[in-house]
């Protein structure tokens, strides 16, 4: 049985089974990571890979999400074929009457921790 054969076994390898698995393993654990397709099979293969801040409300959305780009900036810094690109957003206006507006969110975005 392969629960016997390891400290602890991973079901999924998207990106919730990898990291527990990798974290779980530098802990010092031996790890069974089961896949029933192949890595990334999941929603984890198929996305644009945007981590996005600037549609988080303050407080424990925006800490969170702020987490994760730390999470992912340490990950990228540790893994050879792992990479992050902070790039910013682009939001367009075209009529002057939302000027007004942008500048209201921006500041909003920027007081709420958005960076
Ligand atoms: C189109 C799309 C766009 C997205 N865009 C973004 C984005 O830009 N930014 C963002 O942060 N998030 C985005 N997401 C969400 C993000 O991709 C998911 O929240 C995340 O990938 C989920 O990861 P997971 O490991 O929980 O699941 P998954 O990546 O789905 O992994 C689950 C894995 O478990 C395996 N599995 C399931 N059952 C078993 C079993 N019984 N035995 C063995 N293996 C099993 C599956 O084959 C799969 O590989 C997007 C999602 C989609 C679908």
């Amino acid at each position: 049985m392969v629960t016997q054969l390891f400290d602890a076994v991973v079901v999924g390898g998207g990106i919730a089974g990898t990291a527990s698995a990798y974290y779980l393993r530098r802990q010092g654990l031996s790890v069974a990571l089961i896949e029933q397709h192949a890595p990334a099979w999941g929603a984890s293969g198929r996305n644009p890979g945007f981590l996005w801040l600037q549609t988080k409300a303050a407080g424990t959305a925006m800490e969170f999400s702020l987490a994760g780009r730390r999470f992912v900036e340490a990950l990228a810094g540790e893994l050879p074929d792992f990479g992050f690109r902070a790039c910013g957003g682009l939001i367009i206006y075209r009529d002057e009457a939302f000027a007004e507006a942008a500048r209201a969110f921006v500041a909003d975005r920027a007081q709420a921790g958005c960076r």
